[in-house]
């Protein structure tokens, strides 16, 4: 009896792995043909300063749209392009399309000028041993300025290959680029490579930010990375701020910077451009 349930059990098991290969391997297909094909899009998610309103910049998130299904999250594919490799392949695309539009809004907007564009990079594309040439190149390709560029990196990059990628980081820096920690606080967290890694930003994630105006013990962890990055001369970016009360809260606590669907949700270049040419001050109550 027993053994009949566990062979059961296993068949389960089993069918339900076959499945999700088979998905898995759908959407590399799918990847390796919209990379191709060029089928990917760029939003992009205003980044605010809490206190005097203006916008500062953008963070460059990637879209996807299937025939079929519709839009897909990079929630769902980016780790498949890491797993498959095409990551590369896309990470070049993005860095170099994030710079060539902010580049272009820079040359038609005077106060677009001051705007800096960040763009993620996933741990994988740091195996690219000439990574930092590749950033340099596209710099000077696209005619993006290095100080108007920011790179958002998670803690898993900084502790796979911690030595190597330090010392691309330190080549980035010296570049005048700027470094983001994203979704602090969600990884394997060691304060010592704040200072190691020459970051100059933390994005603080929103899995903190969500109900911390009413959760005390998120609100002093909020705090205390609030205070930390301060002392280290450090800039912090709350990310997924919904709600007035967040923001006003952030900024009581000297948050410098938010990120979230309050200010605006992702828009696509064309509601970007919209935004920039309008004002750059966001409005929220
Ligand atoms: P992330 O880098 O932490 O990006 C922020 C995510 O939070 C975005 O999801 C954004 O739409 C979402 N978000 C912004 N404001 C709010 C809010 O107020 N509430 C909530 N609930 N969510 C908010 P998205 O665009 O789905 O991207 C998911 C993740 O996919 C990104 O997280 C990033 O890790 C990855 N990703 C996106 N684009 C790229 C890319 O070009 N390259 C790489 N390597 N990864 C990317
Ligand atoms: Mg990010
Ligand atoms: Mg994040
Ligand atoms: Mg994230």
């Amino acid at each position: 009896r027993a053994k009949g349930l566990g062979k059961a059990r296993y068949a389960v098991f089993d069918t339900s792995m076959h499945a999700q290969a088979v998905a898995l391997l759908q959407m590399e297909t799918y990847l390796r043909r919209a990379v191709e094909r060029q089928e990917f899009q760029l939003h992009y998610q205003p980044i605010v300063n809490l206190k005097t309103r203006e916008l500062v910049g953008f963070e460059a998130l990637i879209r996807l749209w299937h025939a079929e299904r519709g839009f897909i999250s990079p929630a769902e594919f980016i780790p498949v392009a890491e797993e498959t490799g095409l990551i590369i392949q896309i990470g070049t695309w993005v860095l170099r399309e994030a710079c060539r539009q902010m580049y272009e809004w820079q040359q038609k907007f005077t106060a677009a000028r001051n705007l800096k564009m960040s763009v993620n990079i996933s741990p994988k594309q740091f195996r690219q041993l000439d990574l930092v040439t590749q950033v340099e190149q596209n710099l000077r390709e696209t005619g993006l300025n290095a100080r108007d560029l920011k790179l958002e990196i998670t803690e898993s990059t900084l502790v796979e290959n911690a030595d190597l990628v330090a010392s691309m980081l330190k080549e980035m820096q010296a570049l005048g680029i700027g470094l983001s920690i994203d979704d602090f606080g969600t990884g394997y967290s060691s304060l010592s490579y704040l200072h190691r890694f020459a970051i100059d930003t933390l994005k603080i994630d929103k899995s903190f930010i969500k109900d911390f105006n009413t959760d005390g013990e998120k609100s002093k962890i909020v705090n205390t990375v609030i205070v930390l990055a301060e002392n280290l001369g450090i800039d912090v970016i709350a990310e997924g701020v919904e709600t007035a009360e967040q923001a006003y809260l952030l900024q009581e606590l000297k948050c410098q910077f938010g990120q979230g669907f309050l200010f605006s949700r992702p828009l696509d270049a064309q509601a970007t451009e919209a935004l920039i040419a309008a004002k750059l001050e966001c409005m929220w109550v």
